[in-house]
């Protein structure tokens, strides 16, 4: 799987140190406010697990499941929401965490479908911001890492379902997306 890796572009070390930085800030942010994390699958994942466990307070967790990449390494446009039942936010404060922002569709399709369920507050946070125009007018109020518009996997990005167990944020090989395994 490393084999299949181009460079490391963000290191685990570098990973864990600014995670500690980025939960004193969430916390600080709702400042002894009850909220409850909405993690969008999957690529949230490996992220929040790490995030959360840094964070000594009572919270609630839920997931939505989202696609908009269907195994291409640029998003389609569409953001599908793919579970039957929203997570019940109404009244409460969000934090919301996703992997990645790209285009923006996400975060914003996302936040507004939560909005619609009556949630009080919502903050966003995610991993990685790819420094480019968005498709959609959103930014993410708590960011780990800005990076280059590049496609990248590992620490919970996937490529074709594979390489979120990397324990870095890496790029593939150019001959590993055009001849996937
Ligand atoms: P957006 O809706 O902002 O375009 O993209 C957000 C979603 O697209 C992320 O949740 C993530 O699933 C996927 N995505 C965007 N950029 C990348 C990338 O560089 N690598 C991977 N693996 N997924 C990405
Ligand atoms: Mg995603």
């Amino acid at each position: 799987m490393h084999d299949d890796v181009e460079k490391v572009l963000i290191d685990e070390d570098v990973i864990e140190k600014r995670l500690d930085v980025l939960a004193e800030c969430i916390l600080e942010e709702f400042c002894g406010r009850k909220f409850v994390v909405v993690v969008i699958l999957k690529g949230a994942l490996v992220f929040t697990a790490d995030l959360l466990r840094r964070m000594p307070i009572p919270l609630e967790i839920e997931c939505i499941n989202v696609a908009s990449y269907h195994g291409a390494t640029e998003s389609s446009g569409q953001v599908d929401f793919l579970d039957a039942k929203l997570p019940p936010v109404g009244g409460r404060s969000v934090l919301l965490i996703d992997d990645i922002l790209d285009t923006g569709r996400t975060l914003a399709a996302v936040g507004q479908k939560l909005r619609e369920q009556g949630a009080e507050m919502i903050k966003s946070c995610v991993l990685l911001c790819k420094d480019k125009e968005r498709a959609a007018e959103v930014e993410a109020d708590h960011v780990g890492f800005h990076i280059g518009d590049e496609f990248v996997v590992g620490y919970g990005l996937d490529f074709r379902g594979l390489y979120r167990n990397l324990p870095f944020v890496g790029v593939l090989k150019e001959k590993i997306i055009r001849n996937p395994p």
